[in-house]
């Protein structure tokens, strides 16, 4: 790790300077017992800052040790936390871009994940305020805990578009399973089984906002509809738009699409390679954006998953696990942008990811036994070995996934269960139940009962 403390920012630290005794005071025990309670005040706050140097080092090492390059943008010392831009790691001895000392990061500890990136970047690197005085602002909300549904705003994520089956394929989150039967009249016979994520993932969340409203929280779902995007349109619409040049602007001027995602705009791709390499990113921070302006008390992210190693999702799988993912592992090139670095620092301060870790475990847990699907261990998917670090939490692991890390706020991303296995296929497609006049399956009704139960359970 980076030492700062031997930058110029040292000649600064208030521990270097003498401490002066009054010149009224002449009496010697009193000089002695002044200087004592000095010394014991220092020592005290050594003391503390030790706590928070291991703390936040062991926070470091817990959530962000996957990619070690991330060890050259951050720096934990005795005086506080520094964070490095790209340009100042490859000059040595140059100074960092943000200092923060201990009673700066108390300061923010509370309020950094309600705090806009734009105001942090005017607080943290263009100082236009002192620390003391944007403190004082009427500005800042601090959330504290709060103890009931009523009033508590819930922002629910139902992952993918879904919509037709072309849909799926399009955004590739379906499949079509191809089940051998038992004998027909002595010939082989098969069962096809199709299937698209975001028509589970959006149906799941209408029931568990349906379950939060009646608790009196307010919720909010980042899309609307089947086959309908966080933009309010579907992708082919969105391709229509596209060809005017004002539609493009305001996307960037939203910051919702990057500089590769304009110069691949550029390029003839087709369907699935615009929908996965600009669109997908588009939408993805466009739903951050919506949950993050919502300043939801907690959000539920909601996935159904597949066994990776059955790739082609054409016959099924024994396999069946349930996971859930938080806050964590952000890469060293996510570090290359400010956004990126100010993110890193809001995850590092803030308690977003402890609380990630108690309201996913909380889920976790109750998707497990009312699903009946075990818990994943590390070694059960090759992505939680390789892609994530696993949390104190069983089933919870931290991973750099696109909302994972853009969200404010505690959250859970929930992958429940393995739509390929040979059971869950067909109690997801059973259609033996009704929302808002759908037909869908009463497994879906039971992942939502989990999740409504499992974020009561984290509330309490
Ligand atoms: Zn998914």
């Amino acid at each position: 790790m980076t030492a700062f403390a031997t930058t110029s920012t040292c000649s600064k630290l208030p521990f270097g300077r003498k401490i002066g005794v009054p010149d009224v005071v002449h009496d010697a025990k009193i000089v002695k017992s002044f200087a004592s309670f000095l010394l014991f005040l220092f020592f005290c706050f050594s003391g503390i800052a030790q706590t928070q140097k291991e703390f936040y080092t062991k926070k470091l090492n817990t959530y962000f040790s996957k990619d070690h390059k991330i060890d050259n943008y951050v720096s934990i010392g005795d005086y506080g936390i520094a964070i490095i831009s790209p340009d100042s790691v490859k000059v040595p001895g140059s100074r960092p871009e943000i200092v923060l000392n201990w009673r700066d990061v108390n300061k923010l500890v509370p309020v950094i994940s309600t705090i806009s990136e734009t105001e942090l970047k005017k607080l943290l690197i263009d100082k236009r305020d002192s620390f003391n005085y944007y403190f004082q602002k009427d500005t800042i909300r601090s959330k504290e805990q709060l103890h009931s549904l009523n009033g508590m705003k819930i922002a629910i994520d139902p992952g993918h578009i879904g919509g037709a089956y072309h849909m799926g394929e399009t955004e590739s989150r379906c499949m079509t399973l191809v089940i051998p039967q038992p004998l027909i009249r002595g010939e082989d016979s098969v069962k096809q089984i199709q299937m698209v994520e975001g028509n589970f993932s959006f149906f799941t969340a209408l029931i568990l906002k349906h379950k939060l409203d009646s608790m009196g929280a307010q919720v909010m779902l980042t899309r609307s509809d089947t086959g309908v995007s966080s933009l309010g349109i579907t992708f082919f619409e969105w391709k229509k738009k596209i060809k005017h040049k004002d539609y493009v602007d305001s996307l960037e001027k939203n910051n919702l699409i990057s500089d590769k995602g304009l110069n691949l705009l550029k390029k003839h791709l087709d369907d699935k390679q615009l929908f996965a390499q600009v669109f997908a990113s588009v939408d993805m921070a466009n739903r951050a954006k919506k949950i993050n302006a919502f300043q939801p008390d907690l959000t539920v992210v909601i996935h159904y998953n597949v066994n990776e190693k059955n790739a082609g999702w054409n016959h099924t799988t024994d396999k069946d696990y349930v996971m859930t993912f938080v806050p964590g592992c952000v890469t060293s090139e996510d570090m290359n942008k400010l956004a990126g670095r100010l993110n890193f620092l809001r995850l590092l301060l803030s308690n977003d990811i402890e609380n990630s870790v108690k309201l996913s475990s909380a889920v976790v847990k109750k998707l497990s036994t009312k699903l009946n699907v075990p818990i994943a261990q590390k070694d059960d998917a090759t992505y939680l070995g390789q892609a994530c670090l696993t949390t104190p939490e069983k089933g919870v692991y931290a991973r750099d996934l696109a909302l994972t890390r853009l969200i404010k706020g505690p959250l859970v991303y929930g992958e429940p269960l393995y739509q390929d296995n040979n059971t869950e296929c067909f109690l997801l497609t059973a259609q033996d139940d009704t929302v808002n006049g759908f037909s869908v399956s009463k497994r879906i009704e039971l992942v939502a009962e989990a999740y409504f139960e499992g974020i009561v359970e984290y509330i309490r």
